[in-house]
C-alpha cells in the first residue's frame, strides 16, 4: 500500500462516483452530448453576471502595483468590509470586517471552521439527506459525524431529533439552506426554534455548540422569498458561502467565512480561523477573486432561468407520478425512488440516457438527486425520455 488505508477506504467507499462519470463519458461519445441527460452535477449552467466580466477588465486594464502578492491571511480589508456590510444590511446583525475571513470556496471556510473549533474526537451533527463532502471534512479535522434525519415530508431540520442527538461531545451542527440535495429552505420558524433548543441545551451541558449554516446557494431563492438570515435566529452561528452558485464562479475558488458578532469567544474564533487559513495551505483567498467580488455583492447569476428550469421539470415529474417537494431554492430535486433500490433505479434512468445521483450517496436510501442546472435545451429533450423511464417502473 502507498496510500493511507483511510484514503484508499474512502475511494473504494465513492468509487461508485467514479464509475457513473466513466459511464457518463461512454454514453457521451456513443450517442453524443446532446442526447445524453446529464443530471449528475450541481455545476452551474448559467454564466457570471455582465458586471463581472466589466469588473474584470477594468482591473486588468487598470492594474495596481502589488496586485498579486500577499496579503493579511484574512483576506483584503476592502473585500471583507464589502462583505460584512452586506451581512449586516441582510441579517441586523451588527457584523463589521473583523468578523470576516475570505476563503477558498465554502469548501475551503468548511475547513477551516472545522479545524478551528475541533478537538479529536468530538461529534458534528450532520442533517440527512447531506452534501456528501461534511463527511470527509469533518474527518479531516479529526471529528466524528452523526446523523441526523430531517423531517421527510418536508426536509426541514427536526428539532426534536437533533436535541436527543446532542452529548456533552457535540462541538457543532452544520445546516445548509437552500439545500444540497433536497432544494429546501430552511423557514424563520425552523431556525428560531433550532437556537431556541440549543440556548437550553448549551446551558445544560455547559458548553458551546456552534450552528455552522453553509448557504453557498442563499441567493438562488425561487417565488420572492429570501432565505431567512441565520445570524437573526442562532447567536451561536458561523456562516460559510461562497461565490460559486450565486455569481458562478466555482472554478474561481472564493468564498468567505462570517461569525456572528455574537458568538462565543468571537475575538478568539477569529484570531483561530486566521490560523488555521494560514496552515492549512490556503493562506489567503485568490487575490484578484476578492478584487471582483468587493464590488459585486449585490449582483447575482439570473435566478429566474433556474426557476423556470425548476417549474419545467417539476410539473412534468410530478404529473408523471414521480414525487418530491417542490424545492424553494438551489437547482436540485430529490423525489423518492419509485423503486425501493435507488441505485437500480439510476441503473434503469441509465437505459433512457437519463443520468441521476443515487440518495444513498446522501445518506438516503430510497431517493435520487436530480441537479437541472443544465441547459434548458437539454432538459426539454429529457422529457419524452423521462415518460418511458416511468412507465418502465409502474408509474
Ligand atoms: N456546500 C454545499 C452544500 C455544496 O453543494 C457545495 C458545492 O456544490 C459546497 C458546499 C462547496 O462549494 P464551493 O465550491 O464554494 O467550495
Amino acid at each position: 500500500m502507498t496510500i493511507s488505508n483511510k484514503v484508499s477506504a474512502a475511494i473504494e467507499r465513492s468509487s461508485w462516483i467514479r464509475r457513473m462519470f466513466e459511464e457518463g463519458a461512454a454514453m457521451v461519445a456513443e450517442y453524443g452530448a446532446e442526447n445524453v441527460y446529464d443530471f449528475t452535477l450541481g455545476n452551474p449552467s448559467v454564466e457570471p453576471p455582465a458586471a463581472f466580466q466589466r469588473e474584470l477588465r477594468r482591473i486588468v486594464d487598470q492594474p495596481d502595483t502589488g496586485m498579486h502578492r500577499y496579503m493579511n491571511n484574512a483576506g483584503y480589508e476592502e473585500t471583507r468590509a464589502a462583505v460584512a456590510k452586506r451581512i449586516a444590511e441582510n441579517s441586523g446583525a451588527p457584523v463589521n470586517s473583523s468578523h470576516i475571513i475570505m476563503t477558498c470556496g465554502a469548501g475551503g471556510a468548511l475547513n477551516v471552521t472545522l479545524k478551528t473549533i475541533l478537538n479529536p474526537g468530538e461529534e458534528v451533527i450532520i442533517l440527512t439527506p447531506f452534501f456528501v463532502e461534511y463527511k470527509f471534512y469533518v474527518d479531516n479535522h479529526g471529528g466524528v459525524t452523526t446523523e441526523v434525519w430531517t423531517n421527510p415530508e418536508t426536509f426541514q431540520p427536526d428539532i426534536d431529533a437533533i436535541e436527543a442527538a446532542i452529548t456533552k461531545n457535540t462541538r457543532a451542527i452544520i445546516i445548509n439552506s437552500p439545500n444540497n440535495p433536497t432544494g429546501a429552505v430552511y423557514s424563520a420558524e425552523t431556525l428560531e426554534a433550532l437556537g431556541k433548543m440549543l440556548e437550553n441545551k448549551q446551558s445544560e451541558l455547559g458548553r458551546s455548540i456552534y450552528v455552522i449554516s453553509d448557504e453557498p446557494y442563499a441567493r438562488l431563492a425561487f417565488d420572492g422569498i429570501s432565505v431567512p438570515p441565520v445570524f437573526k435566529y442562532i447567536r451561536n452561528s458561523i456562516l460559510v458561502t461562497s461565490h460559486s452558485k450565486d455569481l458562478a464562479l466555482p472554478g474561481e475558488r472564493i468564498g468567505y467565512l462570517a461569525a456572528n458578532p455574537a458568538l462565543d469567544g468571537v475575538g478568539l474564533f477569529m484570531e483561530g480561523a486566521v490560523f488555521c487559513n494560514r496552515v492549512l495551505g490556503f493562506v489567503n483567498a485568490p487575490a484578484l477573486m476578492q478584487r471582483l467580488v468587493a464590488v459585486l455583492q449585490q449582483e447575482s447569476v439570473n435566478i429566474d432561468e433556474y426557476q423556470e428550469k425548476r417549474d419545467l421539470l417539476y410539473k412534468h415529474l410530478t404529473e408523471l407520478g414521480f414525487t418530491m417537494i417542490k424545492p424553494g431554492g438551489g437547482f436540485y430535486f430529490f423525489p423518492k425512488s419509485p423503486i425501493d433500490d435507488d441505485v437500480e433505479f439510476v441503473r434503469l434512468a441509465q437505459k433512457h440516457n437519463i443520468l441521476l445521483v443515487p440518495g444513498s450517496g446522501f445518506g438516503a436510501p430510497g431517493y435520487f438527486r436530480i441537479a437541472y442546472c443544465i441547459d434548458m435545451g437539454i432538459i426539454e429533450r429529457s422529457l419524452p425520455a423521462w415518460e418511458k423511464l416511468a412507465k418502465d417502473v409502474g408509474l
